[in-house]
């Protein structure tokens, strides 16, 4: 469901790491919880299992946003807690055992289990972390479980693969010291996307690469002092903090969206290994030919195109650089839910000067900057969506950023072609 906080209200213009303004807001949000994340996350690891622990209200999202995989063995469910007080905790951890082992004597498929906490105040009460820990111990060494909490009170629902990618490094291995640096892309793309990055590392000569989260749970990679660390996603910041306290390094980068965006992103890699211009062109010029083949059929449909950004997904910062310098489309405000400086300078420094960031939400406030700059394509949560297309303007779902496979000079076209979708739709809808 869509969460609304009202909090302290402190509108203000001030400036951050970076000299640009951010008009920071703090009042009413409209975002979709964590738990959101399970429905690409369950796709991605495939023998692990996403057990909700939380109410009805939670069993609904999850079972509508993910509706589209009821012919599939469910890789997910929601363990449903009734409303009971403190003393009545004992039996709620009983009853989480028997689910548990229920569930994974009728599923020996599962190696790894998450136990994700939501936000009922029952839920809060109890103590996932032990329960993780209490039941891992009676499974191992045949299934791991973890735990992290996709709760709607703090989170936006991209927070959801943070936390969860979190909670996967304690049980990354430590790396061999003497062993050569290794790469290791975190953020969950689709396999597709993954295979194409693969390629291109061994084309240019990096390696080895490993991927975060891995397919298989007995595949997680390796990670130490001699790791270096390229985010795929940029709302990573709680497992990139957790990779750099294991002794991993962060290698400064823009995020591969778009052709530029690809580029740039895989010459970090190319730069913390060396590889000289000349070997890094020969391998991308052609790949970044294709994307800009592809991206030239949207660039006439988009070019001067008014787009603003709610903030949602935490993907609106590099979708707004790739659709001012690669669609010419205008920014009116680029909303963004965190803006965290340091992983996002380098696509702070290309953002158009003329648009509006903004971190936070005060959706009253918002809405009517959005009214007063008349888009022609407002990118937002769902729960704005319907409303917007009530009053005339045409919305895109944030969410279809996360489920379709846009990272990569090949996804290039499809990327932009999500954004021409809602204005073919509205043209067709005005005949
Ligand atoms: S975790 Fe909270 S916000 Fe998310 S579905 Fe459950 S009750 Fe709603």
């Amino acid at each position: 469901m869509t969460v609304a906080l009202d909090l302290a209200r402190t509108d203000r213009n001030i400036n951050g790491c970076s000299e640009r303004p951010v008009l920071r807001q703090r009042g009413q949000r409209e975002v979709f919880c964590g738990l959101t994340g399970i429905v690409w996350m369950h796709r991605k690891i495939q023998d692990a299992f996403f057990l909700v622990v939380g109410s009805r209200t939670c069993a609904h999202l999850i079972q509508s946003a993910a509706g589209v995989m009821i012919f599939a063995e469910p890789r997910f469910a929601t363990a449903i807690l009734d409303e009971r007080d403190l003393a009545g905790l004992a039996d709620a951890n009983d009853e989480l055992d028997r689910i548990v082992d229920r569930l994974l004597a009728r599923r020996p498929d599962i190696k790894l289990l998450f136990l994700v906490g939501s936000c009922p105040s029952e839920v809060i009460k109890l103590d996932l972390a032990r329960a993780a820990a209490r039941l891992s111990k009676i499974h191992a060494p045949t299934v791991r479980v973890l735990n992290y909490s996709g709760s709607g009170i703090e989170t936006t629902f991209t927070q959801g693969e943070d936390a969860c990618l979190a909670a996967l490094v304690p049980e990354l291995p430590n790396s061999d010291r003497t062993a050569p640096p290794s790469l290791l892309v975190v953020g969950a793309l689709a396999d597709v996307v993954e295979d194409q990055f693969r390629r291109i590392f061994a084309d240019l000569s990096i390696g080895p690469v490993y991927f975060l989260p891995p397919r298989r749970a007995g595949e997680l990679p390796p990670v130490g002092g001699n790791t270096r660390v390229l985010l795929a996603q940029p709302f990573l910041s709680d497992t990139a903090k957790a990779l750099e306290e294991r002794g991993a390094e962060r290698l400064l980068a823009m995020f591969p969206l778009g052709a530029e965006g690809t580029t740039e992103w895989l010459r970090a890699a190319a730069n913390a290994w060396n590889i000289p211009e000349r070997k890094f062109r020969g391998v991308v010029a052609p790949c970044e030919e294709r994307a800009q083949t592809a991206l030239r059929r949207y660039r006439d449909q988009l070019t001067g195109k008014t787009i603003f950004f709610f903030p949602d997904s935490q993907l609106e910062l590099p979708l707004a650089r790739f659709v001012s310098r690669e669609l010419s489309m205008r920014t009116a405000e680029i909303g963004t839910p965190y803006l965290h400086q340091q992983h996002l300078a380098a696509e702070l420094d290309r953002l158009p000067d003329d648009a509006v960031l903004s971190e936070g939400q005060d959706v009253e406030l918002q809405l009517d900057r959005c009214r007063a700059s008349n888009p022609d394509v407002v990118v937002c949560g769902l729960g704005l969506a319907n409303p917007l297309e009530a009053e005339g303007l045409t919305t895109k779902w944030s969410i279809e950023f996360l489920f379709t496979p846009i990272q990569g000079y090949e996804q290039a076209g499809d990327l932009a072609e999500l954004f021409t979708r809602p204005l073919v739709r509205r043209s067709r809808l005005e005949v």
